[in-house]
């Protein structure tokens, strides 16, 4: 007979806490779980890491001006198919997917405001629609916006949240949208009007390689992935291992592409104080 049979436990194997949906959220980078209304009251940042949560494009209006002041320009514009795009995915389903869920119509929310009393027109793109990629309507949105600051002698502000850079199920067409945006604001800087860019995180390709790359003040969140090509690629192409913090906001203050960084809370108030810096 064996000394010692089997042992009489069993081993439970607890539950994850169960969190209901909507009351908490689980941060991103060091996965402390936060009450979603001290989230929202803290601009979306994680107040134990500082992690900057992804902001919807109206969120983000709602952040930065004035209350009720928004008038929202060409809200009604959306994508055409032009090359009749099939792979995956078509390119009108993708587009009816990222509507329902974002509740966007396309990717770029552009307008006139206040910020702290003082006029000016902004464009926002949001990543969560096409990683923020800029299709036809996203630049002509942007370049309407642009337009509308020169004509009526406004300070521009442009809040970038691009993933994807050019949309490629609209494929040359896309690519036009660097050169359009990129014209619009040079006509809105001979007039020497003030652009000031804010780069959330993601900024890539041809979003930073046009618009957001042309402000006569560039401001990015901290830690925000900014660049043109994705680190992975640069990496094969070279054949060198890249920093760990590459084409992080602080790593490319450090290299002079960008003038700040500025925490969420602060935004507005930096953003004021250069309005009136420049004007
Ligand atoms: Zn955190």
């Amino acid at each position: 007979m064996a000394l010692f049979g089997k042992p009489k436990y069993t081993i439970v194997r607890l539950k994850k806490r169960e969190i209901p949906d909507g009351l908490w959220t689980k941060c991103e980078r060091c996965s402390e779980v936060l009450y979603n209304k001290t989230l929202e009251e803290n601009f979306k940042v994680c107040p134990k890491c500082n992690y900057h949560f992804v902001l919807g494009a109206y969120e983000r209006i709602r952040a930065l001006l004035d209350k009720d002041t928004f008038l929202e320009y060409d809200q009604d514009m959306t994508s055409a198919d032009p090359l009749d795009f099939k792979g995956p995915k078509t390119y009108k389903d993708k587009l009816a997917q990222d509507q329902q869920a974002t509740g966007l119509k396309e990717a770029a929310i552009t307008g006139e405001a206040f910020l702290d009393n003082k006029k000016i027109v902004i464009a926002v793109t949001d990543s969560r629609f096409i990683m923020g990629s800029m299709g036809s309507v996203v630049g002509e949105k942007i370049a309407r916006a642009i337009e509308a600051a020169t004509k009526n002698r406004l300070a521009l502000i442009i809040v970038s949240g691009s993933g994807g850079g050019a949309r490629m199920y609209e494929g040359i067409l896309s690519l036009m949208q660097m050169a359009k945006t990129s014209a619009a604001l040079s006509y809105h800087h001979q007039q020497k009007l003030p652009f000031i860019s804010v780069l959330t995180d993601p900024t890539m390709a041809g979003v930073m390689a046009s618009f957001a790359g042309l402000g006569d003040i560039i401001i990015a969140e901290p830690k925000a992935l900014i660049g043109f090509t994705g680190p992975r690629v640069i990496e094969q192409t070279i054949r060198h291992k890249l920093p760990p913090d590459f084409q992080r906001s602080e790593f490319i203050l450090e290299h002079g592409l960008i003038d700040m960084i500025v925490h969420r809370k602060n935004l507005k108030s930096t953003l004021s104080q250069l309005l009136d810096y420049l004007s």
